[in-house]
């Protein structure tokens, strides 16, 4: 039997230059695609079968494990950056940022300690600092891009958390029985996923009847639970709806309490960059900590979420971790992204965000989002207009939620599998207060009133 020599994986060789060649190949035809397919998944035996077994004790070479992707399991992923992609939240790369992201790979960027990765952290700082200037909080606020608004959440609930543990022991008080944090019935999920991993409560306030969570419904939450409140958490801009909490209002009422104010702007906080949408943010520049995705409304590939805290340290005082092998690291004064997140080791997955900014400038990132709202806006007007069909709320942000008369769960469920089946679009129901209702999440800028409306023509 012939050994394998080990570094055939590692050398530059003829196979391995035909090899990344391939690569890149296949990824340019992909990035410059305007016809990618949107696509549908298989189930795991017709995977199997298309598939076969393709770990293998000798593997099966870059030409056909390629193959198999290109024609097997790429076809079996729907296209989240197709322009009738309209579910959850899509994902909108500029080609800037796509490509980029091959050389955050390519050069092996290490972006967790400033002692390795100086360079990339700087840059990808340089996207902090100016995204914290657009939400009007202080100099010195920073963070870290974290893998996504889960975690982002997270991260900063739990420096929360720590805050006013440490604020307690300061004064020589008692900690509360139960902490707990406040936030809007309508919150994310993700933030009822942090309050288990914690093991703290959380305590929902009913937003009025606009689904916007209020300061005086927070005022009278943080007077009835006190102390064991150590944080009130706002969303700027709902998941189902784009809804933007009051957050002036809920800055003040937090501001009477010592609890810690946070914005979860995971899908609408990119909005405040756009002049129609500004506005609707006021209070922002109050938050402890903000978080913004740059992979739904800031046009980068998955996975990145910008957490950014107004005092860093309160960041770095609840995550770093030490250990003998780490002590040359945090023992400086250095600028270390894997200080200010429940995570080490990490991609500096900022850059392609970085790259595409510095490319195109901000303004082209403000006339996108604009244009994604003002589109939103046409086709709810639209919908108010158009017998059969009723808009559930009018737009804030990019998000239209409207419903078709007479229709139940089973309509929406056989018409949506019917666009996909189609190859038309992607459109999942979705629901409110007990009823379904279909929804537009837009943020792609190549979508196009057209394309909506031939969308709804389609609900018969
Ligand atoms: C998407 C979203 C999250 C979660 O972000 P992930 O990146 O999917 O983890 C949290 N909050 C809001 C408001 C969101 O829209």
């Amino acid at each position: 039997m012939t050994q394998p020599d080990a570094t055939r994986m590692h050398r530059i060789s003829d196979e391995n230059e035909r090899l990344v060649d391939l690569v890149l190949d296949y990824s340019r035809r992909r990035i410059l695609s305007n016809d990618t397919p949107l696509d549908k998944p298989a189930s795991p035996a017709e995977l199997r079968r298309l598939a076969g077994a393709t770990v293998t004790e000798q593997g099966l070479g870059a030409d056909r494990a390629l193959s198999i992707f290109e024609h097997v399991l790429a076809p079996a992923c729907i296209t989240t950056d197709h322009p009738q992609y309209l579910s959850f939240i899509p994902v909108a790369p500029t080609k800037a940022a796509t490509a980029f992201d091959l050389v955050v790979s390519a050069s092996a960027l290490y972006g967790g300690s400033w002692l390795e990765g100086a360079g990339a952290v700087h840059a990808e700082n340089e996207v902090l600092t100016w995204l914290a200037r657009e939400f009007g909080m202080p100099d010195g606020a920073g963070g870290v891009f974290v893998q996504g608004g889960t975690l982002g959440n997270l991260s900063a609930l739990v420096a929360a958390r720590e805050a006013a543990r440490r604020r307690l022991d300061k004064r020589g008080e008692a900690h509360p029985t139960r902490w707990k944090f406040v936030c809007g019935a309508e919150a994310h999920s993700s933030v009822a996923s942090a309050a288990r991993i914690m093991d703290v409560e959380v305590v929902r306030v009913q937003p009025d009847e606009d689904g916007v969570l209020r300061g005086d419904a927070v005022a009278a939450a943080l007077a009835e639970h006190g102390a064991s409140v150590f944080a009130v958490i706002a969303t700027g801009g709902s998941t189902n709806f784009g809804i933007v909490d009051d957050l002036a209002g809920i800055a003040a009422a937090v501001r009477d309490h010592d609890a810690w104010f946070h914005v979860d702007g995971a899908y609408g906080l990119a909005a405040m960059l756009s002049p129609l949408a500004r506005d609707r943010f006021a209070g922002v520049e109050h938050a402890d900590s903000v978080i913004v995705d740059p992979h739904k409304w800031l046009f980068a590939p998955f996975d990145a979420c910008a957490l950014i805290y107004r005092d860093p340290v309160a960041g770095r005082l609840a995550h770093t971790q030490h250990a003998e092998y780490l002590d040359t690291l945090t023992d400086s004064a250095e600028w270390s992204p894997s200080d200010y997140a429940a995570h080490l080791t990490r991609r500096a997955r900022g850059l392609p965000t970085w790259f595409s900014l510095a490319t195109y400038g901000a303004a082209a990132y403000r006339e996108a989002i604009s244009a994604s709202i003002a589109l939103a806006q046409r086709i709810a007007a639209h919908l108010a207009d158009r017998p059969g069909f009723r808009l559930v709320r009018p737009p804030q942000l990019g998000v239209v939620v409207f419903e078709r008369e007479g229709w139940t769960k089973v309509d929406y469920d056989q018409w949506s599998l019917r666009l996909l089946e189609d190859q038309r679009a992607f459109v999942t129901p979705s629901s409110h207060a007990g009823r379904t209702n279909a929804r537009f999440a837009i943020l792609n800028p190549n979508t196009t009133y057209e394309q909506l409306v031939g969308i709804l023509d389609t609900m018969k």
